[in-house]
């Protein structure tokens, strides 16, 4: 059973305003809760449009870092991490982004962002510059997947290879795996590597750099772990977590992201859709759950919580201010306090290591 409130018995002044088709769904009041201490610019269109997240860490300044953002109805949108919002980028229904440094393009390390385009099933490519702070084309023409409706999006960096890959699924269960290759042009282009199928609808992933691993959402059955190299069998994977009796995942299973902290520790957080919570692994076999924590309102500092999220990214870097101990980006599906499109809600991971007593021995 979904639990809900009216909008208008909880939040006063909402009254009348037509953003919020229904009751705002609440997670389960017992569960762990933690909040948001900012939240971004709600998006430019209303209904469910704001989905994917990926945090880009500067490294010269931190608390100048990004936030790059899918919005499936218009394209991808750039934020500070007080939430402005600095770039709007019309590139078609962007379903899911991510990101990693290091690539190297026209000699030079950049920033590169893809994002899986429903609009014409294909994977747009940008650099993000840091100066300017705004997201640059760099597809090497329009580069065609061959998927029916491309839908859920991650990159991976082979500690074997050097490579930088992308896995991107389609809704009809088909997981493909892509080189991406710096082009003499100075644009990006993408070789096939691999093709597999889930039995059911595919979305969120995350890969471990570092392990060699990828992590795989099936929305209404759970969380495959499996092998990242594009010669490891894809047939050969393990279930960590699922929906149903005795599985601590309510579908959909959506979003997931890996913190990654160093010498491979760290933690998978998971969407617990249907719950309107996530759900925390360890990073390292045989990822051991963890516990699991909603996101509420703040009525004191007027941030509501999360509910219903679709896409979260993860980081571990120091980002200053509340945000020493990392920063958790998801996606919200009810933009309250006060009612408006949906948005991104921000959580410094320490609320999280401590309400899950996540924190290291002292
Ligand atoms: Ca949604
Ligand atoms: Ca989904
Ligand atoms: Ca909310
Ligand atoms: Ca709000």
């Amino acid at each position: 059973m979904r639990r809900a409130l009216f909008a208008g018995l909880l939040l006063s002044g909402l009254g009348g305003c037509a953003l919020l088709a229904g009751p705002v769904p609440f997670p389960d009041p017992h569960l762990p809760a933690v909040h948001a201490v900012a939240e971004t610019e709600p998006v430019n269109t209303d209904g469910d449009a704001a989905d994917d997240p990926a945090v880009w860490v500067d490294r010269r300044d931190p608390a100048r870092s990004l936030i790059v953002a899918s919005q499936k109805r218009y394209g991808v949108l750039l934020y500070d991490l007080k939430g402005k919002l600095l770039q709007s980028l019309p590139a078609g229904r962007i379903n899911n982004v991510d990101l990693r440094d290091g690539f190297v393009l026209d000699g030079r390390e950049v920033a590169l962002v893809a994002g899986s385009n429903r609009s014409d099933a294909s994977l747009d490519l940008w650099v993000l510059d840091p100066d300017a702070r705004a997201l640059r084309d760099v597809a090497d023409g329009v580069l065609a997947l061959g998927l029916h409706d491309p839908y859920g999006l991650c990159l991976y960096r082979s500690p074997r290879s050097g490579d930088t890959q992308v896995f991107v699924n389609d809704k009809d269960g088909r997981v493909q795996q892509w080189r991406l290759v710096a082009r003499a042009n100075g644009r990006v282009g993408i070789e096939k590597l691999r093709e597999f199928r889930l039995d059911t609808q595919p979305e969120g992933c995350a890969a471990d750099d570092t392990g060699a691993t990828l992590f795989l959402g099936e929305e209404g059955r759970g969380v495959w772990v499996l092998g990242a190299e594009p010669g490891d069998d894809a047939n050969t994977r393990t279930l960590i977590d699922h929906t149903g009796t005795g599985g601590q995942l309510v579908a959909d299973v959506e979003g997931m992201s890996l913190l990654r902290a160093a010498d491979g520790a760290g933690y998978l957080v998971v969407s617990s859709q249907g719950e309107h919570a996530y759900a925390v692994y360890d990073r390292s076999a045989p990822h051991r759950y963890r516990g699991k924590f909603a996101i509420t309102d703040d009525l004191a500092a007027g941030i509501d919580g999360a509910q219903e999220t679709d896409g979260l990214d993860l980081v571990s870097a120091d980002l200053g201010g509340v945000y020493t101990r990392g920063l958790l980006v998801v996606q919200d599906g009810y933009n309250t306090l006060p009612a408006a499109n949906q948005n991104f809600k921000l959580v410094p991971w320490s609320a999280v290591e401590k309400r899950l007593s996540l924190l290291p021995p002292p």
